[in-house]
């Protein structure tokens, strides 16, 4: 068996790869070079037998994860599979189980088996569970817990490798010190037991096991900044520096590798922050938690966060973790994964229409036309986020007669200015000329996108499979869901 990045380098393009190519709309060889190159990576364990392979990288369209899985308390496997069914039916490119309680097993056997998006993990979690106290926490037993995953078909692995004993002193003047959950944990475990990182002791005994699987790193940054105050410090960096060591020995492994990066950072940092993360890890694909551009926001936090990450995938970051409006104040439901899906879908798409990314600007043209046509109902369809669109719509002109009028409530009949426009237009001919131009159905725009980039076709029998594209999909909005912080 070789890994994608193993099979890349020999020349070969891969299955995985061909599909890549297709829901891209680029050339095959293309994906195998960047592949070679480690600046993209195709998260797919020979395990995961549902998965239909994505690619994350600068070079391509901006991806989205979103994070589940239960908390201590609650939650069983059926809840566990709504969850990810919510996040795929939202838009999400790529699912992290955060689950801290219940069957850990059962649970992460389940998602693998019914996900069609690549399923990721953060292997410290299931390690602290298994132990009276952080500090009893073996190499052993960290390499079991990888190795059991890595068999169980998850996709990529969020190890915190990077956070060395010699960091700690750096994050004493932080103001909020270490956030990052991962972090903290590998933080007190060395403190405790005066040791180096037990991830960093043994990557190269973690990249053995990665490569028989296929396992994709996501080099986890446990010293991310958690306030504006923190970012850019010495520890974030000195961290940064170690990762890029780390990729380096990964892809020595033939093993594929993402990087994650902050968190909270001032918009004016953003791009500085993903050029120096693109030049210290060689160009492995940035995968980064917003980052959120204030502090202030409580309750907003999939705004603020969302600015920083259309700023942060403009600068070339390959793949945004979403947040949800309940950051930093409690577990998030139903709709506020919807919020916060559809908020980094939106900046997702925003920075590949500002990189221009081909095809990226043709699904806003297709909807504007249908728009400007008053084609109500093509809009709603084209629309990121159709029920919201139509609901919003319909709560003030609900008729069918609606659905082919010249205006909306926003404006009015009489103050509509496209209808205004379009009849002031009609009186000069122009809109003749311009009806013959604009064919909805043939332009190629209307066709590109659909669904868009990131929305996943959903085939076969099981879970995933009822109606989650047709609009009848019911959700739980009373579901909770894992805080983002990793
Ligand atoms: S009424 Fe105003 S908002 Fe509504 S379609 Fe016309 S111009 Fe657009």
């Amino acid at each position: 068996m070789q890994t994608q990045i193993q099979a890349a380098r020999q020349g070969t393009v891969t299955e995985a790869m061909e599909r890549v190519a297709e829901r891209e709309q680029v050339e095959p060889e293309f994906v195998r070079q960047q592949v070679a190159d480690g600046q993209a990576v195709i998260p797919a364990n020979v395990e995961h037998d549902r998965l239909d392979p994505m690619i994350i990288g600068r070079e391509f369209a901006t991806k989205v994860n979103a994070n589940i899985g239960n908390s201590e308390t609650e939650s069983g496997v059926t809840e566990e599979l709504e969850k990810l069914h919510t996040a795929v039916h939202y838009g999400a490119d790529t699912v992290m189980d955060l689950s801290t309680g219940g069957d850990l097993d059962r649970i992460r056997e389940a998602n693998v088996e019914h996900s069609p998006v690549p399923i990721g993990t953060v292997p410290i979690y299931e390690a602290v569970k298994q132990v009276e106290s952080v500090e009893d926490i073996t190499h052993e037993l960290l390499l079991d817990v990888i190795e059991k995953q890595a068999e169980q078909g998850v996709d990529y692995m969020t190890i915190h490798a990077g956070v060395l004993l010699e960091h700690l002193p750096l994050t004493d003047g932080r103001k909020t010190g270490i956030v990052s959950r991962g972090g903290s944990i590998l933080a007190q475990w060395m403190e405790e037991n005066a040791m180096q990182n037990p991830f960093y002791a043994k990557f190269e005994e973690i990249c053995e096991v990665f490569a028989e699987y296929d396992v994709t790193f996501s080099l986890g940054d446990g010293l991310r900044p958690g306030c504006l105050a923190d970012a850019s410090d010495e520890a974030q960096f000195a961290e940064l520096e170690t990762l890029g060591e780390l990729t380096e020995v990964a892809h020595e492994y033939g093993v594929q590798v993402m990087v994650e990066g902050p968190g909270h950072v001032p918009m004016d940092q953003i791009a500085e922050n993903v050029e120096r993360q693109q030049e210290v890890c060689n160009g492995a694909p940035f995968y980064v938690l917003g980052p959120l551009v204030t502090d202030v926001a409580p309750g907003y936090d999939h705004i603020t966060s969302c600015i920083g990450a259309t700023e942060a995938a403009r600068a070339g970051a390959a793949m945004l973790c979403y947040v949800t409006p309940k950051e930093h104040l409690g577990l998030p439901d139903a709709e506020d994964v919807r919020e916060g899906l559809a908020a980094y879908r939106i900046a997702a798409h925003a920075a590949d229409v500002a990189n221009g990314r081909e095809g990226a600007r043709d699904w806003d043209d297709a909807l504007s036309e249908a728009r400007y046509e008053f084609d109500w109902r093509r809009q709603f369809d084209l629309a990121l986020d159709p029920d919201r669109a139509q609901s919003y719509h319909d709560q003030t002109l609900p008729g069918d007669n609606y659905k082919e009028a010249r205006f909306c409530s926003m404006c009015g009949a009489e103050f509509c200015s496209m209808r205004i426009d379009q009849d002031a237009r009609d009186a000069d001919g122009k809109m003749e000329a311009i009806a013959d131009e604009t064919d909805l159905e043939r332009s190629p725009a209307a066709e590109v996108n659909r669904p868009p980039v990131g929305t996943h076709e959903v085939e076969g029998d099981g879970l995933l499979d009822d109606a989650d594209l047709d609009g009848d999909f019911e959700v739980d909005l009373d579901r909770e869901y894992p805080a983002t912080d990793d």
